[in-house]
This record gives C-alpha cells, sequence and structure tokens, in this order.
C-alpha cells in the first residue's frame, strides 16, 4: 500500500517556483533518502507531505485518499509526525515530560499509560537514565532521540525527518543515525532529507536527488551512488562525498 502518492506536485513562494512537477511514491516501509544542493526544495517537500506548507498545485494522496481541504491537518500531522533539525523540546518539562506532553494534551490517554509509553521509548533510544533531566542539561545528540521519542511518543504511521543531525557535533552524529536505522528496520515509514551518504547508502530503499524543485534523479543506493546518470548529480555526489 502506499502511505503517500504525489502526482505534479507545484509549490511557489510568490513567484518564486520552489517544487516543480514532482511526482512519487512512498510505500508502506519504505525508506527514501531525499538529497540535494541547499535551497533545492527538500524541506518544502517535506512540509507538503503533513501540510505544514499547502501545495499550489498537484494532487496528494495519503494512503490512497485525496488531500483536499476537508482533510484534518491536525489528524495527518498526527499520523505523519516529523524531526527537525532543530529539536525543539519543551525547555520547562524533564524528558519524560517532553515525551508524554503530546499523547497526554492531544491524544488524551491517561497520565499512566503515557509514562509507560513514554518510559518504553526512552529505552529505545538509549536515555533510560535521563527521564528527569532538563533538555538543556543534555547534548545536542541526546536532545534529538528525544525528540524522536516524543515523535514516536505519538504512534505515527510515518515520520519525516529534516536534517535531524544537521545541527549536532560530529561525535553525536552516529547515537541519532543509530536510532533512526533501528526504526527502519523496525518497518517505520520514513522520509529523510540528510546530507549522511553513509545513512543513505545503508539504509535507504530508495534515494532522491533534487535539484532546483525537480526530482532530478531517483533510484537505489547502489545505483545512484555508483552510477548516477545526470551530470547534476554526479557534480553534487562528488562534492559531498569528497568534502
Ligand atoms: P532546502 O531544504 O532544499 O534547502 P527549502 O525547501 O528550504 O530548500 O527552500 C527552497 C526555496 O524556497 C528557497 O529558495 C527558499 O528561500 C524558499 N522558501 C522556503 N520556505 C519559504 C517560505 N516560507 N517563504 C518564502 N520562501 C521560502
Ligand atoms: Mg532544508
Amino acid at each position: 500500500m502506499s502511505v503517500f502518492k504525489i502526482k505534479n506536485l507545484e509549490k511557489k513562494f510568490g513567484n518564486n517556483e520552489v517544487l516543480k512537477d514532482i511526482n512519487m511514491e512512498i510505500k508502506e516501509g519504505e525508506v527514501v533518502v531525499i538529497i540535494g544542493p541547499s535551497g533545492s526544495g527538500k524541506s518544502t517537500f517535506l512540509r507538503c507531505l503533513n501540510l505544514l506548507e499547502t501545495p499550489t498545485s498537484g494532487e496528494l494522496y495519503y494512503e490512497e485518499t485525496l488531500i483536499d481541504k476537508k482533510t484534518d491537518a491536525r489528524k495527518l500531522r498526527q499520523e505523519v509526525g516529523m524531526v527537525f533539525q532543530r529539536f525543539n523540546l519543551f525547555p520547562m518539562f524533564t524528558v519524560l515530560k517532553n515525551v508524554m506532553y503530546a499523547p497526554v494534551e492531544i491524544k488524551h490517554v491517561s497520565q499512566k499509560e503515557a509514562k509507560e509509553a513514554a518510559i518504553e521509548l526512552l529505552e529505545k533510544v538509549g536515555l533510560s537514565d535521563f527521564s528527569q533531566a532538563y533538555p538543556a542539561t543534555l547534548s545536542g545528540g541526546q536532545q534529538q532521540r528525544v525528540a524522536i521519542a516524543r515523535a514516536l511518543a505519538m504512534q505515527p504511521n510515518m515520520l519525516l525527518f529534516d536534517e535531524p543531525t544537521s545541527a549536532l557535533d560530529p561525535e553525536l552524529v552516529n547515537d541519532v543515525l543509530s536510532v533512526m536505522k533501528d526504526l527502519a528496520k523496525a518497518g517505520m515509514t520514513m522520509a529523510v532529507v540528510t546530507h549522511e551518504m553513509g545513512f543513505a547508502r545503508d539504509v535507504a530503499d530508495r534515494v532522491i536527488f533534487m535539484d532546483k524543485g525537480y526530482i532530478i534523479e531517483e533510484g537505489k543506493p547502489a545505483d545512484i551512488f555508483s552510477h548516477p546518470q545526470n551530470e547534476r548529480t554526479k557534480v553534487f555526489l562528488q562534492r559531498v562525498l569528497s568534502s
């Protein structure tokens, strides 16, 4: 079953055409990694999927149903969670409370049930010992893992990751990637914007290269990395792989 089907998606900000004729499908359990230069529309694309941005034209189907004016964007965002580059945890809440907050406030899950689930999720992301800590006392990598636990607490159907490790010190990146890898292995449907080519190579079912609002090329990681077809893909990969 397809989680998203995207047909002729276009997005403009004023006269700036940021996404141009995007067509693709994301299947259940698939991990799609999106790469491309800064400004190519990657974030805007993810944000269109959970209606943080409204597409200018085209059709988006979520689980085979057309997204239109009647679609409940809040409900869609509960099912399609997002993890950002900046984690934006609630600074005045403990780690545990951060993870419990949305299920209790938005889904009206009982405190007891939310707490049990949060404890389990913190274990999953390797932060059992930090449940009573406050975000400011954690490293960036730990905060990002809390943010992932917080997204998972809503029991999403799919997760969007927008450069989840770009704000982290290099030595903290792998802990976050390894949590994402575990999620992928467990069958979570994921769309991940990242510059971590090792992750793309190891974890992606499909890699999509975007440039200037277009999908230029897509394929299995082995094909994209070893035999890029398009000149722009080649140039981009040479640049990121040599840095
Ligand atoms: P990427 O994530 O690949 O770096 P973005 O999707 O963030 O690219 O941005 C693509 C283009 O859209 C850029 O030119 C950016 O300035 C523009 N853009 C993004 N968000 C907005 C916005 N809210 N308002 C106006 N322009 C925007
Ligand atoms: Mg971006």
